[in-house]
């Protein structure tokens, strides 16, 4: 089965968190070792969500079978005072004429704004005439700077609604409200959700799925409810959590008959694989 890992982060040989989390997924934060997994695992490619600047030659660093979202992080956020300057959207605009650049990423709840806010109106316009997705994080956020209000996914029912020719990507299934968030990829038929993120570190399965069991099934639940596994997508937000575990994980989450379309059917057609 191919498989596509439609959410990861590029930070290789990086030291500090990113080496700590890897090393704590049972992995090394490196492109050989990433390379080495993917393959030895059936991982054709991957979607890098992008941090740090916007710089054109930043993003050329990736292998060749991954592409990447240009993300507004907030790093980005931070240098700029809080705003998306005309030269910002230039780059933005930029990096979306290139083929290896699959959509944007916006961070809010890292970033103190919501995904409506006017600020990020050149975003959507720019994603529709490009027809690339905005994928945006939603959920909890790690570390305690960021502000979880503005990455509930509810936020994003209001920009899916005002924006119809826009592809949506709800990362990390607005994990832990798995509620709002079945219902808003229900509702939206331009939103699509990866699952990445559910997972940290390395895992015994057997004592996750028994120790979280209330989780699973409340998950379980809500995945049902929202009816369509095919707007799903595997990923493993490298290199948070232990490939291999992420794979099994999923298997056992989705139906068997959805996972050519979770696995790398519903990535390819959103990030053009
Ligand atoms: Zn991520």
């Amino acid at each position: 089965m191919k498989i596509i890992d439609a959410h990861l982060h590029f930070c290789p040989g990086e030291p500090g968190y990113f080496e700590e989390i890897a090393l704590a997924a049972g992995h090394e934060n490196t492109e050989s070792h990433l390379r080495k997994e993917y393959a030895r695992l059936g991982i054709a490619g991957g979607v890098v969500m992008g941090n740090g600047v916007l710089s054109l030659k930043e993003h050329e660093k990736y292998p060749e079978y991954l592409r990447y979202c240009i993300g507004l992080d907030s790093f980005y956020l931070q240098e700029s005072g809080g705003r998306v300057t005309a030269e910002a959207w230039d780059l933005v605009e930029r990096h979306l004429q290139r083929e290896t650049c699959a959509g944007i990423k916006l961070y809010p709840g890292y970033n103190p704004y919501y995904i409506t806010d006017p600020m990020y109106g050149p975003c959507y316009e720019l994603a529709a005439a490009y027809g690339k997705p905005v994928a945006v994080h939603m959920g909890e956020t790690a570390g305690t700077g960021a502000v979880l209000k503005y990455s509930h996914p509810l936020t994003m029912d209001e920009a899916a609604a005002a924006h119809p020719r826009v592809q949506f990507v709800m990362c990390h299934f607005g994990n832990p409200w798995l509620q709002d968030a079945a219902c808003v990829v229900r509702k939206n038929e331009n939103v699509r959700a990866d699952l990445s993120g559910l997972l940290e570190g390395r895992i015994v399965m057997e004592d996750f799925f028994r120790e979280q069991g209330g989780y699973i099934s409340y998950l379980d639940t809500w995945l049902r409810y929202m009816g369509d596994y095919g707007k799903l997508m595997f990923g493993t937000d490298w290199p948070l959590a232990n490939l291999e575990d992420y794979i099994e994980f999923t298997k056992r989450i989705i139906p068997e008959r959805w996972w050519e379309a979770v696995f790398s059917g519903n990535a390819a057609e959103v990030y053009g694989f």
